[in-house]
């Protein structure tokens, strides 16, 4: 009997263990923390967005420079098989209004359950509180436990560890020297879908932080001149600005900072109505109403939009309705950096798609294949990364099932 060794218990792992957990393997599944699953757990807590419902040639586009390897794994595993997947496991899905998939529930609890049972009973051991430290010459995986470190010899091996965000959830990217030193290439963990730092002033901040910006238009040029230019909403935080918006223009926000230390955006905070209009509203006589009033009652301007016309705007510039006009068309907010890795919804870098074969088998360590997050590539909300990294442990699940079936295995 061939005995499978799978480290890392999120869905990539999960997924994998799945697919191997059949007559004639044993399969074990590793992980560090004292139960499987919970940056899953965590995905569920704001609604878990399990896929997204647009056309499967839209889809593969949100992955970017990698849509090539991640659309090869999404042909075997596409959303639709996302939702079947989770039905099968007596969790029904919905369509959201903006073609996001959730489960009816909303939770990743009650899905996580059912999906462990039917692991457990397809004989599936679990070992948790195991942390997996590298390898020992003979190839055997090393664990520190609480009982000490242990050796583990396995005849093909998983590696589904995740990025490196949340790391009290388990994904810590503590696995990068231990790849590194077997010489596989691997591109630096960087935040995605992740918040921006602004200087705020401590006014602003006091006032404002934890306030939306709704209906906004933020627009700015990359480092190759490429311009992006987005309708939605973000938040304004303590250090500066998240939200659903950012999220999804932040991979080419963090390029550009990582290329000119800085990436200025430019908002329109009302983009129905046109400068003109604007200039026209504006230069109506407010009477005895104070500016804020004139603001909110002429453009509908309040809260932390007005805020942000006080934040940016000299005395002069407010009492000119052609330049207070177009400062809220054209309103510049300069990012500074990032927020942390540790604070992002996902990571972007990782084992990159050229050290591995089609089966996501390591080139430089047959047996040993890699899946999820911990995969060079990056997505925007939106059920992406879930769907990938189902979808990538699902192949490399199957890649060491023929790998293992065709005898190449080195015992
Ligand atoms: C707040 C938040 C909300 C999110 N919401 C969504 C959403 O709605 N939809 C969506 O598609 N995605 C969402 N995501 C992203 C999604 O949760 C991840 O992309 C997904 O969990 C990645 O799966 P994975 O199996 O690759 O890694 P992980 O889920 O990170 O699992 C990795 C596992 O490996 C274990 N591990 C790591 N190192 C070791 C080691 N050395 N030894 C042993 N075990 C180890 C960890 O403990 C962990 O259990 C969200 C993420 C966050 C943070």
């Amino acid at each position: 009997m061939s005995t499978i060794a799978i480290v890392g218990g999120g869905p990539a792992g999960l997924m994998a263990a799945e697919v191997l957990s059949q007559p004639g393997l044993e399969v074990h599944l590793y992980d560090a923390m004292p139960s499987v699953g919970r940056k899953f757990l965590l995905a569920g807590i704001g609604g878990l967005n399990l896929t997204h419902a647009e056309p499967f040639n839209d889809f593969v586009l949100r992955y970017g420079s990698r849509q090539p390897e991640i659309e090869s794994l999404l042909n075997h595993f596409t959303p639709q098989m996302v939702r079947d997947w989770a039905r099968d496991l007596g969790i029904e899905t919905f369509v959201g209004s903006s073609r996001r998939v959730f489960p009816l529930e909303m939770k990743a609890a009650p899905l996580l359950r059912a999906w462990l049972r039917r692991l457990r009973s397809a004989g599936v051991t679990f070992h948790t509180r195991h942390r997996w430290c590298g390898w020992e010459a003979n190839q055997a995986l090393k664990f520190s436990t609480p009982d000490g470190e242990i050796l583990v010899h396995a005849d093909a091996v998983i590696l589904a560890l995740g990025g490196g965000s949340w790391a009290k959830l388990g994904s810590d990217g503590a696995w990068l020297p231990l790849l590194a030193e077997q010489s596989v290439v691997i591109a630096p963990l960087q935040p995605a879908n992740c918040g921006f730092q602004v200087l705020w002033s401590e006014y602003f901040r006091g006032r404002f932080a934890a306030l939306p910006l709704k209906s906004v238009i933020l627009s700015f040029t990359d480092a190759t001149g490429k311009s992006y230019q987005k309708l939605g909403e973000l938040m304004i935080t303590v250090t500066g600005i998240e939200g659903s918006l950012i999220y999804a223009l932040s991979a080419p926000l963090r390029d550009t900072i990582n290329a000119c230390g800085s990436v200025t955006v430019y908002l329109d905070l009302v983009p129905d109505k046109n400068l003109p209009r604007l200039v026209k509203e504006l230069a109506k006589p407010r009477g005895s109403k104070s500016m804020a009033n004139h603001l909110r009652s002429r453009i509908g301007i309040e809260g932390a939009k007005a805020g942000l016309l006080r934040e940016y705007l000299s005395a002069t510039e407010f009492a000119n309705p052609e330049l207070l006009a177009a400062a809220i068309k054209t309103m510049p907010m300069k990012l500074i950096a990032t927020r942390p890795i540790d604070e992002a919804i996902s990571t972007a870098g990782g084992v990159c798609f050229e050290s591995l074969d089609a089966q996501l088998m390591l080139k430089t360590m047959s047996g040993v294949f890699c899946a999820g997050e911990m995969l060079d590539w990056e997505a925007p909300t939106g059920g992406y990364l879930l769907t990938a990294a189902l979808a990538s442990g699902r192949a490399a699940g199957l890649g060491a099932l023929a790998w293992l079936q065709t005898g190449k295995n080195f015992h």
